[in-house]
């Protein structure tokens, strides 16, 4: 997370400057390899801890990577309590849950296992164990004041980032809000990043998260918070997701993609602590809560049109022909519209290859509806940090050209 001089998170955010300035402190260890799973026991000794709490979801148990982890830690001399209930966009009852069983035994570290909802279900408990009250109390930046206990992120998806990110984002039951609880106390003390534990994905959830990864890509790279730093990570995210997630749907059990695509979304993840996200995210949240459309597809059947919509903007189109340079899909010296139309192509056709569907009509989104989700899509946090100034009206323009199929899906 950037911090130095004070930030202004709403309204006009300075414009970017490659010179924009940063404060960035590494928060996360990362322990990349191939069975680096096997260093868990080692690793948690070192935090110090004696008895390590983990999180994970019946998926993670029945693919057996729960119970491996729970030998290596034990193994380790460490004591283990299991929260296995983590659900796919954790709400505060799972979160309240988590807390019930982390009560029950005096833990004193916590070890994620799973995807992003693992990862932030044990970043919520963490909150209310330590600081007490209730998850909405920590709703925003900076709002727990006590100490909380270092966690260990082993994600087995290649999609969130969050093993390197200081945010939770829990869904309220009932307004179907997800609040980001954003904690540099949060953010994980190491992240172990195993290649051999995303082979167990299903297509399905390798497709979503991967079009989620690589529009994390596409968005810190030009959000109006960028600077240097982060789009080092944007750019070296790109270069390793983008030419690996087809790589995998060819041959899923391709270690050496599957290594690159998750290291590529944990640089994403260092991308976001950075530079935030921009208008997909903010248009993908309304949908999953009206219409339980997954992340992954909702952000990515909204980003060709987010992208086009913010390359009106110069700064936003010269930042969207680099990245598309980088992996080398275009080459700036031909043209900046060349390699932006070069940047939506890809995209599209990628979509298409993941099996995302081809439009918002295709997953039941009535155009009756538009005016209400682009109401909550305008007050996303994350719209704030769009490159263009992203309103009402122009989130009605973007949803009412998702309804329409994507021009490589016809
Ligand atoms: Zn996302």
């Amino acid at each position: 997370m950037t911090a130095g001089k004070p930030t202004r998170l709403n309204g006009d955010l300075p414009q970017f400057s490659t010179l924009a300035a940063f404060d960035h402190q590494p928060r996360t260890r990362l322990v990349f390899g191939v069975d680096s799973l096997q260093r868990l026991g080692e690793l948690a000794g070192q935090l110090p801890a004696q008895t390590v709490f983990l999180v994970t979801d019946p998926g993670i148990v029945a693919a057996g990577h729960a119970e491996r982890a729970v030998k290596i830690l034990e193994a380790g001399g460490l004591q283990v309590a299991v929260f296995d209930r983590a659900e796919e966009n954790p709400t505060v009852d799972c979160v309240e849950q988590c807390v019930a069983v982390a009560r029950s035994t005096k833990v004193d570290a916590f070890v994620a296992l799973g995807g992003g909802s693992a990862m932030d279900t044990a970043k919520g408990c963490n909150f209310i164990l330590t600081n007490g009250g209730r998850i909405q109390d920590y709703w925003g930046t900076g709002k727990a004041s006590k100490p909380m206990l270092p966690l260990i992120a082993i994600p087995t998806t290649a999609g969130t980032g969050s093993e390197c990110q200081s945010a939770a984002l829990i869904m309220d039951d009932r307004t179907h809000q997800k609040m980001a609880c954003l904690d540099a106390k949060a953010a994980p003390r190491i992240a172990i990043l195993d290649p051999r534990l995303t082979l167990s994905q299903p297509r399905m959830v390798t497709a979503c998260t991967g079009i989620d990864a690589i529009a994390h890509v596409v968005e810190t790279a030009v959000t109006k918070r960028r600077n240097a730093l982060s789009l080092t990570y944007s750019h070296e995210g790109f270069k390793l997701t983008l030419p690996n997630l087809p790589r995998i749907f060819e041959n899923p059990s391709d270690l050496e993609a599957r290594g690159r695509m998750q290291l590529g979304a944990a640089l994403a993840g260092m991308a976001i602590e950075n530079s935030m996200l921009g208008a997909a995210h903010a248009a993908a949240n309304p949908l999953t809560a009206h219409y339980g459309i997954v992340h992954g597809p909702a952000v990515g059947m909204m980003l060709p049109h987010v992208v086009r919509f913010n390359a009106q903007e110069p700064e936003a189109l010269k930042a969207y022909a680099e990245l598309a340079s980088a992996p080398e899909i275009a080459c700036v010296s031909d043209g900046l519209e060349e390699a932006l139309n070069a940047l939506i192509r890809h995209l599209e056709l990628l979509l298409d290859l993941a099996g995302i569907p081809p439009s918002l009509g295709h997953c039941g989104v009535e155009e009756k509806k538009i005016p209400e989700l682009a109401d909550e899509a305008s007050r996303q946090w994350t719209a704030n940090f769009n490159p263009r100034k992203v309103g009402r009206e122009d989130f009605i323009a973007l949803y009412q050209a998702a309804l329409r199929p994507r021009a490589t899906a016809v």
